[in-house]
């Protein structure tokens, strides 16, 4: 056990080497009964504009236990901390009569095959899409050539939706496996500071790394990873899953079969309600995504200490409701980012953000979306949120001119229907091209979103710019549809484990990934009985 001291809060420029005498300062222990000290979070706290702090949380080790217990009871910020014990506790099982089969080499799917691989059962891994490296080259085409493979892309291949992303790990499940998943982010991305931030992001450039690095621990403990291996068929038979059929032709028999298929697999979702895998419609969200220089966010959020040695590119969180009930709320926020098309088919224009390690584009934007409900989609139909997707992204397809341009606006023209030019800004895409975006959303979602932003004005006084611009549409925030489950098991097939955001079960990197380590520790403990050793 060790003491976790909390809320240790510095002037910015404070030297991280002068913290231990800080925390003894604070716990009133001499040098001389330490054992070990670390930093465990790193953090800044913006909210008093002209004394921003550096906000630290610190483990100490003391020389007695008793000591460690008096200080708990003395010092209100301190308290007892053990280090979470490791989910992969190593002792494997012996392999399944089958191998475990799991589809899509996202977050939740190469996070649910590590665990099993680690605990001795080893999986075939199914990746519809190619193996980063290709895969980059190929989304570096699509957004310079506007030339899409729709198998290969900005949601599909290695490494899943999140590859080319912010990559920021932060998440609100306060599950023991989130910092063993972070700790994993940090080694195979090679970024061991990253579980000592409060806001931990990788970057899309180290999320790379993440992906071979990652391919090279799974293929080392036997998972047999196959890349364009698109699963077009889950066989059932008594209720149970049989086997998959590839788009190669190959059947490959399983009995579990984990479904980290993300939000974007619409094909996939089709196959599986037509097997008879109970799912039903889930809301989720629409807009836009906003851009800003990422100075005049620094300034609003900095006030003059904006620019001060120390401080990383701003990044802001905004939320209001509308008269109508409606969320409205900003998005996957991307401090020193860029704007990105993020197609995954013909005719549609999703946008979303991504942003390198170092954050330095220039550029901050985040979606701004309203919350659309099953009363939004017009039908009772189960894949009437995914319907309705199609038809906002096709209206932006058409907007921006039909070659993947992304349609844009000036903030301030969407906000008072006067035309003005569009403001310097930073998309990767074929092109931008300057549209009036009223139209792609639902009129009552519009005119929520229009709202949303004054409020958003109110609050973030400098939000509203000319320099501001609107990019459409946002409109993959999460899963339109969730596959039913009981203890990670679908409800109407046994053995198939629906994970991640495409079972609408976890939103972002790091609940999808612990959502597939959970499904495969209740796989393995199917077969725990028989475990070797
Ligand atoms: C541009 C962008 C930026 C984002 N930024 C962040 C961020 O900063 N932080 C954050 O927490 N979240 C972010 N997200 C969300 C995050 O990426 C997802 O929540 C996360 O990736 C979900 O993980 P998953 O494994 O469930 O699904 P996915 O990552 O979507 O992976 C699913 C995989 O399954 C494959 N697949 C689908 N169908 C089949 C099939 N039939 N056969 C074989 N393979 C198949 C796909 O090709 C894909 O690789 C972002 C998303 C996008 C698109």
């Amino acid at each position: 056990m060790s003491v976790r001291i909390f809320d240790i809060r510095v002037p910015l420029g404070f030297p991280e080497e002068n913290l231990l005498a800080r925390v003894l300062l604070i716990i009133g222990v001499p040098p001389d009964q330490v054992e070990n000290f670390s930093v465990a979070r790193r953090g800044i706290d913006a909210r008093r504009k002209g004394a921003i702090r550096r906000v630290y949380t610190a483990d100490v080790s003391l020389r007695s236990s008793s000591l460690e217990e008096a200080v708990c009871s003395r010092v209100a910020s301190a308290r007892p901390h053990r280090a979470a014990p490791d989910p992969f506790p190593g002792t494997p099982v012996r392999p399944p009569p089958v191998r475990p089969v799991v589809v899509g080499a996202g977050p939740a799917g190469l996070f649910a095959a590590l665990a099993l691989a680690r605990s001795g059962a080893p999986p075939i891994l199914l990746e519809r899409g190619r193996p980063v490296e290709e895969r980059s080259r190929q989304v570096a085409d699509f957004w310079k050539k506007g030339v899409l493979d729709p198998e290969s892309n900005v949601s599909f291949g290695e490494g899943g939706a999140g590859t080319f992303s912010d990559g920021k790990l932060s998440t609100r499940i306060g599950d023991p496996l989130v910092e063993h998943v972070i700790g994993l982010f940090a080694e195979f991305s090679g970024l061991p500071e990253l579980s000592r931030e409060a806001k931990p992001h990788v970057g899309t450039d180290r999320l790379r790394r993440f992906c071979v690095r990652m391919r090279e621990e799974l293929a080392s403990l036997g998972t047999l990873i196959r890349f364009g291996a698109r699963v077009d068929e889950v066989e059932t038979g008594e209720g149970a899953v049989r086997s998959v059929r590839l788009s190669t032709g190959d059947e490959i028999p399983c009995e579990d079969l984990v479904l980290a298929i993300g939000h974007s697999a619409r094909d996939t979702v089709r196959m599986l309600l037509a097997r008879g895998v109970r799912m039903s419609a889930k809301p989720f969200a629409v807009g836009f995504r906003v851009e800003h220089p990422q100075g005049l966010v620094d300034t609003i959020q900095y006030g003059k200490m904006a620019g001060r040695p120390g401080l990383p590119p701003a990044d802001y969180r905004l939320a209001a409701r509308a008269p109508s009930g409606r969320g409205i709320y900003s998005f996957c926020m991307c401090p020193g980012g860029e704007v990105i098309a993020a197609s995954s088919g013909p005719g549609e224009m999703p946008v979303n953000g991504m942003s390198a390690h170092a954050r330095n584009s220039g550029f901050a934007s985040s979606g701004i979306v309203a919350a659309v409900t099953t009363a939004d989609f017009g039908t009772g139909d189960v894949l009437a949120g995914v319907d309705l997707q199609k038809t906002l992204e096709a209206r932006a397809f058409r907007k921006g001119g039909g070659e993947f341009g992304i349609p844009a606006m000036n903030l301030m023209a969407f906000l008072k229907g006067k035309d003005r030019n569009l403001s310097r800004g930073k998309a990767l895409c074929p092109r931008v091209v300057r549209a009036n975006l009223a139209g792609i959303l639902p009129p009552r979602v519009e005119e929520d979103i229009r709202y949303g932003l004054e409020r958003f004005g109110e609050s973030m006084r400098g939000f509203l710019s000319q320099e501001g611009t609107l990019y459409g549409v946002e409109s993959r925030t999460s899963s339109p549809v969730r596959i039913e489950r009981e203890n990670y098991e679908s409800v109407t097939v046994k053995g198939l484990y629906p994970v991640g955001e495409g079972a609408g079960h976890a939103g972002g990197i790091v609940s999808s990934a612990v959502d597939g380590i959970c499904a495969a520790l209740h796989i393995l403990g199917k077969y725990s009985g028989q475990r070797t050793g």
